[in-house]
């Protein structure tokens, strides 16, 4: 089977661990290697390829500026003091490596319920959509300095796989000071043998070598990135780990450096379809005229004017079934509109959304990529 290659790739997340940007004798962070990390980063975007970065190092930073000791695990509010103090470095050292290239870089700091609440998952979603859509470059880390240990992701690795599926990314690279998975611990065994491509499920016999194989890296090892690796997949994206720690190490993925690729079956839009229609309770109905119909079936979103009538009491971003007039479902999808908010703008044309609500929601009701017509 042959590995795929990264240029394929519309919506790339990079992963960059502690490791590879903190040096960890000196705590601070490895300028010289972000320079070819920023070199390879911008290849990707000259090829119009949309690029996010999911950064640890911020408590690995953080800690010595604060005095607290260069090695050993730290009290959770010690932790959160030094994220809160390396953050700021951190971001300021990829906003000035991308800034040289006249890249504005986005700070977004997420907490495990961003990704889990709907709500607020919508709105980080919607959130970094705008920034890439602005052109810059989001740097996403979990919010460290707010989030205690029952709450916590904890790991980048999971983060970024979440991450991956919340803004349907096609393509996430963990870089890490591993070159991927081996049937057995080369570390004990000559034999050992590295496996460059994982296609489909994360089956219990793939499970067995990642305790098999270690390298200490981080908070995350083997483990943890087959745990992302397997949400990655299930979102329809596919992951690939690859030893970061030299200079330009996307390009040296690229060349065709030792990695493994973690292959999804299905894209990205069909998995999150797939996740619509099977998994979710509805929690309501929307009625459409025979207007909005047509319009459905020929592949459009679902906007206000076409709706008649709201059933039911949900949230924005909760699932709801379609109906038309005879009461027939048509399909479901996730609403950009709350039960209420969506009664008071039914009927009416987007651009009064703004005037009726007092804001300016999307201008779908439903969006096509949220909807699945059974
Ligand atoms: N969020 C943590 C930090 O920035 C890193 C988590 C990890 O090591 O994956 O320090």
């Amino acid at each position: 089977m042959s590995a795929p290659q990264l240029k394929s790739g519309k919506r790339v997340i990079v992963k960059i661990g502690s490791a590879l940007l903190v040096d960890k004798e000196r705590g601070t962070v490895r300028r010289a290697w972000l320079e070819t990390l920023a070199v390879d980063l911008m290849t990707l975007r000259e090829r119009g390829q949309e690029v996010l970065l999911v950064s640890s190092g911020a408590i690995a930073v953080g800690r010595r500026h604060l005095g607290l000791p260069a090695r050993g695990r730290l009290k959770l509010e010690e932790s959160q003091a030094a994220a809160a103090a390396g953050m700021v470095r951190l971001a300021h050292a990829y906003q000035e490596v991308l800034g040289a290239y006249g890249v504005t870089v986005a700070q977004v700091l997420l907490t495990l319920d961003d990704s889990e609440n709907r709500r607020r998952y919508l709105n980080a979603r919607n959130t970094i959509d705008q920034i890439l859509r602005l052109g810059a470059v989001p740097l996403i880390n979990e919010n460290d300095t707010v989030a205690t240990d029952e709450i916590r992701f904890g790991d980048n690795d999971r983060l970024a796989a979440r991450v991956a599926a919340m803004v349907s990314a096609d393509t996430l690279v963990l870089l890490s000071s591993s070159d991927g998975l081996y049937d057995s611990d080369p570390t004990h065994n000559p034999d050992a043998r590295h496996v460059p491509v994982v296609k489909g499920a994360i089956t219990p016999e793939i499970e067995a070598m990642a305790g098999a194989k270690m390298t200490d890296d981080g908070s995350g090892g083997m483990v943890t990135k087959l745990v992302a690796a397997r949400m990655a997949v299930a979102a329809g994206c596919r992951m690939v780990i690859a030893n970061g720690l030299e200079d330009h190490p996307l390009r040296r993925l690229e060349d065709g450096g030792r990695v493994t690729w973690f292959l999804p079956e299905a894209s990205p839009l069909t998995a999150r379809k797939q996740w619509i229609s099977g998994s979710l309770k509805p929690d309501g109905a929307v009625v459409v005229d025979d207007g909005a119909v047509r319009a459905l079936s020929q592949g459009k979103s679902l906007l206000p004017a076409g709706v008649v009538e709201v059933e039911g009491g949900f949230l924005r971003g909760d699932a709801v079934i379609v109906k038309n007039q005879a009461g027939d479902h048509l399909g479901r999808g996730l609403i950009a509109y709350s039960a209420a908010d969506a009664r008071r703008i039914m009927g009416a044309k987007s651009r009064e959304i703004e005037a009726i609500l007092g804001y300016r929601g999307r201008d779908e009701m439903i969006h096509r990529d949220d909807l699945v017509l059974d």
